[in-house]
């Protein structure tokens, strides 16, 4: 039975990527039907919207999608699709796995950690009070009468919530990502020592999940400071590592640097009922219709889907490949080389050529 599966090939590198990733995902011998569906600028100017309800009808329908990178225009009328995507399918968690492939240009070989970032809530949850504006002055009242604490006339400010569900939803998806892929510590992290009424509150419903919940993985916690400092002399100690929206955001990208850069990191964004996988890099506009980025990011967020249908020894059989051009670093896109003008570097099409000539040879690992 072939998976139906919404594709969103994007746009930018969008397009050239999302079609060498199909092509290595048909490769596994997996049977797709795929229902291509465009969002973002292009359609906006055609349909009045950047994201038409065909496209989150057909993921509604479907459960899975896989989507190319989306161009933001600065300054638009519209909202990051992304975003508005997250928000229409309550894909609450975002999880990014950041896994150095023998071969990548990093000065941490042994980092294999995985991101798994809150996506509605903190400081992203939109609610935001602009200078001048009188709303905020009626905000400043409050305070000033509740807390007895005046704040300056020129201010602008954002609200971080952190609810008991929210935070319960994601440390579970946390722990059992942990479970279903055999690894072994969860590592809370937040900044409780100073926010005690948000993260103080996400460090206690993490606690109370772990214990009450899963006892018998191992779970710990990190101010996040401390653990930026941490991931970046040993990371290895780190595991599965669960964090509010902004926190995450950030260690997210660390986590890209330390495993040889944002051609090498994918992502997946899941809620209760659907999932979307993509690449953590953006559409690259400037490299558009060259064939010169790397497709590897969006080609091992194929491998998440792989698993994610319980697709085991296909997702095994991918990665394989991909691990192996890489270890080679001879088909490997500018990004890959010692020096970015490196003249041997090679094309998207000519990295899925390479990965489906790897997949034919490498056992599943
Ligand atoms: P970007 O990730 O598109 O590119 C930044 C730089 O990183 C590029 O110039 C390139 O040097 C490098 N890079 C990115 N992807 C690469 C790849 N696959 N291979 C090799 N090198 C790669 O970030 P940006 O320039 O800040 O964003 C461009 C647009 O993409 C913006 O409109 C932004 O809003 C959007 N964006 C979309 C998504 C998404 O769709 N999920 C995510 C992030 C950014």
């Amino acid at each position: 039975m072939a998976y139906p599966v919404t594709f969103i090939r994007g746009d930018g590198t969008g397009p050239e990527i999302s079609e060498a990733v199909r092509r290595v995902l048909e490769a596994t011998g997996v049977e797709f039907e795929w229902d291509w569906q465009d969002a973002g600028a292009d359609v906006y100017e055609d349909e009045g919207t950047p994201l038409p309800d065909r496209v989150i009808d057909s993921i509604k329908e479907r459960g899975l999608a896989i989507k190319g990178p989306i161009t933001t225009p600065v300054g638009s009328g519209f909202r990051s699709i992304n975003v508005a995507l997250r928000k229409e399918l309550d894909l609450f968690a975002c999880l990014r796995p950041c896994k150095a492939y023998e071969g990548v240009r990093t000065r941490f070989p042994d980092t294999d950690l995985v991101v798994v970032r809150e996506n509605h809530e903190d400081l992203y949850a939109g609610v935001e009070y602009e200078l001048g504006d009188a709303k905020t002055e009626r905000l400043r009242e409050f305070i000033k009468e509740t807390e007895g604490t005046e704040l300056r006339e020129d201010i602008g400010v954002s609200i971080k919530p952190i609810s008991v569900t929210g935070t319960k939803r994601i440390v579970r998806e946390a722990f059992e990502y942990t479970k279903a892929h055999n690894r072994s510590k969860v590592t809370a992290v937040h900044k409780a020592n100073i926010m005690k009424f948000t993260d103080g509150l996400f460090l206690k419903i993490a606690r109370e999940v772990a214990e009450e919940e899963y006892p018998d993985i191992e779970f710990e916690d990190r101010i996040v400071d401390n653990l930026c400092n941490q991931l970046v002399s040993r990371p290895e100690e780190y595991d599965v590592i669960v964090l509010p929206n902004l926190y995450g955001d950030i260690v997210s990208d660390l986590g890209a640097g330390l495993i040889g850069g944002l051609g090498m990191a994918p992502g997946a964004n899941v809620g209760d009922e659907y999932a979307v996988f993509e690449a953590v890099h953006g559409s690259a506009p400037k490299y558009k219709g060259q064939n010169k980025v790397n497709p590897m990011a969006m080609m091992l967020s194929g491998v998440m889907l792989l698993r994610h249908i319980e697709e085991i020894e296909a997702a095994d059989r991918l990665e394989s490949a991909i691990a192996e051009v890489v270890r080679e670093g001879k088909s490997v896109t500018y990004d890959m080389k010692p020096s970015r003008d490196d003249p041997t570097a090679v094309g998207t099409s000519d990295v899925a050529d390479a990965v489906i000539a790897k997949m034919e040879t490498v056992a599943a690992a």
